[in-house]
């Protein structure tokens, strides 16, 4: 078998890069092999599905200003046979408080934010504590908030893409990349556990916390790692004023759900790894106290359910590694390493990739800093808005 664009990986990153190359240059082939098809480990479907202009690179600021639009148009841009998907997209807003120490680099994120044109908000304690009178200011300097972000439903907006890409003619096979072929700066083919041969033109590595196993594949290192990170939903006993997607310097970081609240308390000291097993003492240890001191609603909270999943983290910079040059291979492409905010980003790199499969450059965004070539000349491109 041979196609033009190999996609390893149907997740939100593969299936994005899948709808635009078939969007841009609908007569391309593009075969898309995911070996689950029901994304039982997949991150996409475990994302809190937090939105949000608030980054401090103007990379990440330009793909949230290309991807929220997207996901505001996605029911019609989406619609197959008339289906709308809904992605669930609520508007809510997205804050970041920050405490003394971080004020200075809130500042000059919000002023790059101001200067690339986002509605943000900045934020005194007094103004915050107005804002949410539930909420315990006393330990924060600032804030910035971000009225027109939010949050969507990450299982609809992967179902909404998948069902358009296959509309659009690229095939989805249910399969397994186990080795790589590789002659000269190229990628030929891949083997596949079922036995099949695929002859790639370009192949694109979207497996995103499995990626690096890709790049050993071709006999390459990258420093993207699994790194757990445990969603959980819960409630509070007293009532609290509607609350935007919050983050928080003791890194927690969630969001209203139903008739209580999603999020977690993020963690880099995680054993890189594949485990999915839940330290149910983490929530108590670590989670509730960072709520409890942030709302006193919070204090008598419990935790209804946790749900483990995996970043792909860049251990390098935390920031995503896009486009060819891994080991020199011109046409094998990594679009991986999103360190928490890929499926935000999903449309914009998408979009990237396509661009740089079909026309050979970045049109949309330039996204050359987020190459390879940073991590072969060991300069890190970090990102001040994560958490
Ligand atoms: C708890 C949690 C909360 C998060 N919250 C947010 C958030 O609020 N906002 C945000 O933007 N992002 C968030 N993220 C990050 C986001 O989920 C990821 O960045 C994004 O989903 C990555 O998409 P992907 O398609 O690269 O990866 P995946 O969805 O994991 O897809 C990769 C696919 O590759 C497949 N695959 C792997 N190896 C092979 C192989 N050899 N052959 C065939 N297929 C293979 C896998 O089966 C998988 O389905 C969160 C992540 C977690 C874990």
């Amino acid at each position: 078998m041979r196609t033009d664009v190999l996609v390893i990986g149907g997740g939100a990153i593969g299936a994005a890069v899948a709808y635009f190359v078939r969007l841009l240059e609908p007569g391309t082939e593009v075969t898309v092999v995911e070996r689950d098809p029901s994304y039982e480990l997949a991150s996409t479907p475990r994302a809190s599905g937090g939105v949000r202009r608030l980054f401090s690179l103007p990379e990440n600021i330009e793909l949230s200003t290309f991807s929220i639009p997207f996901f505001d148009a996605f029911a019609d841009t989406m619609a197959v046979d008339g289906v709308r998907p809904d992605i669930g997209l609520k508007k809510q807003g997205y804050l970041f408080i920050v405490p003394p120490s971080g004020r200075d680099t809130l500042q000059r994120s919000f002023e790059t934010q101001q200067r690339m044109g986002c509605n943000v908000v900045w934020l005194e304690p007094d103004e915050l504590k107005h804002r949410y009178p539930s909420m315990n200011v006393d330990d924060l300097a600032a804030a910035v908030f971000s009225p027109d972000d939010g949050w969507l439903d990450p299982h609809g907006l992967l179902a909404g893409f998948r069902n358009k890409v296959k509309s659009l003619g690229a095939e989805f096979l249910a399969d397994e990349v186990v080795g790589l072929e590789r002659r000269g700066n190229a990628v030929t083919a891949a083997e596949l556990a079922s036995g099949l041969r695929i002859k790639a033109g370009y192949v694109v590595n979207a497996a995103g916390a499995w990626a690096k196993d890709i790049c050993t594949m071709v006999g390459e290192r990258v420093p993207i790692e699994p790194l757990k990170r445990y969603e959980h939903y819960f409630e509070s006993q007293d009532p609290i004023e509607p609350l935007p997607y919050l983050k928080d310097p003791e890194r927690l970081a969630f969001r209203p759900e139903g008739r209580g609240y999603s999020g977690g308390v993020p963690t880099l000291d995680q054993p890189r790894g594949y485990a999915l097993d839940v330290d149910q003492a983490y929530f108590e240890n670590v989670v509730w106290p960072a709520l409890a001191h942030r709302f006193p609603q919070f204090d008598r909270t419990i935790c209804l359910s946790t749900l483990p999943g995996l970043y792909d983290q860049n251990d390098f910079d935390g920031t995503p590694i896009i486009g060819p040059g891994v080991g020199g291979l011109a046409n094998f492409h990594l679009v991986a390493g999103f360190s928490g905010h890929g499926l935000m980003h999903a449309p914009g790199c998408g979009r990237a990739i396509a661009e740089l499969i079909l026309h050979g450059r970045f049109e949309t965004i330039d996204l050359a800093r987020f190459g390879w070539q940073r991590v072969v000349d060991g300069a890190p491109l970090p990102e001040a808005g994560i958490i």
